[in-house]
């Protein structure tokens, strides 16, 4: 496995993977890796010739006041987490080979960014798509992985790499859940024992709604309050959203026709945590 901090020799190695006849998978993180990421991994490798992956905390992605700072950073685990699991070539980039001097351009996808978490976290999905848009130059791959578990900005890199011609197929992977049900995530580190506790709230009250939508029930409002209701009797949460949206486009639905996903965000104590679901009637 080579890891490479710099872009040139990072681009070389994925092009002369190319040339020999290999389809290269690439698989952007920031660091503090779980099975969550490995399951990104695995779908490609099985896709893919050659696996590569990204470990770059992208200060341009947080806001004000998050947690960029604290955020875990456990390179030397990832790496070996990598190397176990057959990755073939990580990224690790320092923030001024990513951003020198600090200036940069922007990548804006319009519409799809506006609402759920683009409401609460003003120019998140700027930050990431300006990222991922380098990335994608200096790892120009066959292909990307990308986790259900951020819906919202899998449908938004989609956008974004249709919208730049981007020749890139992005290959969205479902959630992987511990076996309580919560989402893994680098964040949940920040969870006490009690908090965790509550967390599990969250994927509940989804898989309740999602049984609920199979048998019959299609309005958005009633599947929402009852969401509302059981993350609130959990204990003391701060709930930004919860939302039944198309699948595609994201507007917000009030009644479910077909197939829906349903996606929430929720403070509990330091940390804010995101879920979704896929529900069909
Ligand atoms: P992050 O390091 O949080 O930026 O995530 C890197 C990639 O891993 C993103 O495509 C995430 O959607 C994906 N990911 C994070 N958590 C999970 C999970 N629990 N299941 C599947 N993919 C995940």
């Amino acid at each position: 496995m080579r890891v490479i901090p710099d872009i040139t020799t990072c681009r070389d190695a994925v092009r002369a993977a190319q040339q020999a006849g290999n389809r290269v998978g690439l698989v952007p993180t920031m660091g503090a890796l779980h099975d969550g990421h490995l399951s990104l991994v695995r779908a490609a490798r099985a896709g893919c010739d050659m696996t590569a992956v990204t470990i770059f905390v992208n200060p341009t992605q947080f806001g004000p006041g998050e947690d960029l700072a604290s955020y875990p950073r456990t390179l030397e685990k990832d790496l070996e987490l990598c190397e176990q699991a057959g990755v073939d070539l990580v990224f690790t980039p320092e923030v001024e080979t990513m951003y020198p001097g600090g200036t940069y351009t922007t990548v804006h996808v319009e519409k799809l960014t506006e609402g759920l978490c683009g409401a609460y976290r003003p120019r998140h999905f700027d930050g990431v798509t300006t990222v991922v848009a380098k990335l994608f130059q200096i790892l120009p791959a066959d292909a990307a992985y990308f986790g259900e578990k951020d819906y919202q900005q899998l449908v938004v890199i989609k956008q974004m790499v249709r919208d730049l011609n981007i020749p890139i197929e992005i290959v969205g992977c479902p959630t992987v859940r511990e076996s309580d049900g919560l989402a893994l995530s680098s964040r949940n580190a920040y969870l006490s024992s009690d908090e965790r506790q509550q967390a599990l709230s969250l994927s509940r009250a989804l898989m309740a709604a999602r049984e609920q939508v199979a048998s019959g029930e299609c309005d958005a409002m009633a599947l929402t309050a009852r969401i509302r209701r059981t993350i609130e009797d959990a204990g003391p949460a701060k709930i930004d959203y919860v939302a039944v949206v198309d699948p595609e486009d994201l507007t917000l639905l009030t009644e479910i026709e077909r197939d829906a996903r349903i996606c929430l965000a929720v403070r509990i104590g330091n940390c804010r945590l995101i879920d979704n679901i896929g529900v069909s009637r």
